[in-house]
């Protein structure tokens, strides 16, 4: 097994009849167990470039590597199963199913990832487990996710994402709407999951005082040229 978990090679996107805006990656590593900041401002990228990496969108050129397959290579329905086994997706509003209930929403990616599955010996008992991990009452698991304040909801998101163990997770600004204590106890939560697991942590903010937390910060207009031509 190699030391990296994603990399992208000289990859370009455009949005569908959208002259006006380009991404175009030379080159971008993540190793495995590393947490990575990727800053930049509004409107630069920063959501394209995780749906690149998460191979909802296809690179119009270039490689996108997770865990040593080419996604690019992969069809659409094998594309969407490699995703669930690989990658943990924290949401920028967490995304959670409201009248399903906390448990269900956490076990959720294991429905489409058989081998994300096989690593829960008993899933309802490791959603329960994480929900303790995270600080949510025991109680909470049968609640339906919609009557949990955002703070809780953010918890549920990241218990979704950490189930079974993925090797990635990628989060998209999932601080934005908290306070900075909130901010912090987030961060915590989340640094603790992954390093018990050496899981690479790539969030997307737009906040540079978060980066002393992470191994590497990166910005957008390093990694890549960002085409925004006037209209
Ligand atoms: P950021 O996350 O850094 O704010 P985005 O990746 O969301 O930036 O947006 C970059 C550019 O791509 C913007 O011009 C935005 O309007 C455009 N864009 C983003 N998502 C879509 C989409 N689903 N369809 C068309 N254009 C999009
Ligand atoms: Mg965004």
């Amino acid at each position: 097994m190699t030391g990296v978990i994603l990399r992208l090679s000289d990859a370009s996107y455009r949005w569908p009849g959208r002259a006006t805006f380009s991404l175009f990656v030379p080159e971008l590593i993540v190793s495995k167990g590393e947490s990575v900041l990727l800053l930049g401002e509004s409107g630069s990228g920063k959501s394209t470039l995780l749906s690149l990496i998460c191979g909802t969108i296809l690179p119009d050129q270039g490689i996108v590597t997770v865990a040593g397959a080419d996604i690019t290579r992969l069809s659409g329905g094998a594309r969407d199963r490699f995703r669930a086994e690989q990658i943990g997706v924290i949401f920028q509003q967490f995304n959670l199913l409201p009248f399903a209930t906390v448990a269900d929403n956490i076990m959720l990616p294991l429905q489409f990832a058989p081998e994300r599955r096989k690593r829960v010996a008993d899933a309802a008992a490791e959603a329960a487990r994480l929900c303790t991990a995270l600080g949510l009452p025991d109680h909470v698991s049968r609640t339906k996710a919609g009557a949990l304040s955002v703070g809780q909801q953010q918890r549920v998101a990241v218990a979704r994402a950490l189930i079974g163990q993925p090797p990635l997770i990628i989060a998209d600004e999932p601080t934005s709407a908290l306070d900075a204590n909130s901010q912090t106890a987030f961060l915590d939560l989340l640094f603790a999951q992954t390093a018990a697991h050496e899981t690479s942590l790539l969030m997307v903010s737009h906040d540079p005082r978060l980066g002393e937390r992470f191994d590497r910060v990166i910005r957008m207009e390093h990694i890549a040229q960002i085409g925004r031509a006037a209209k």
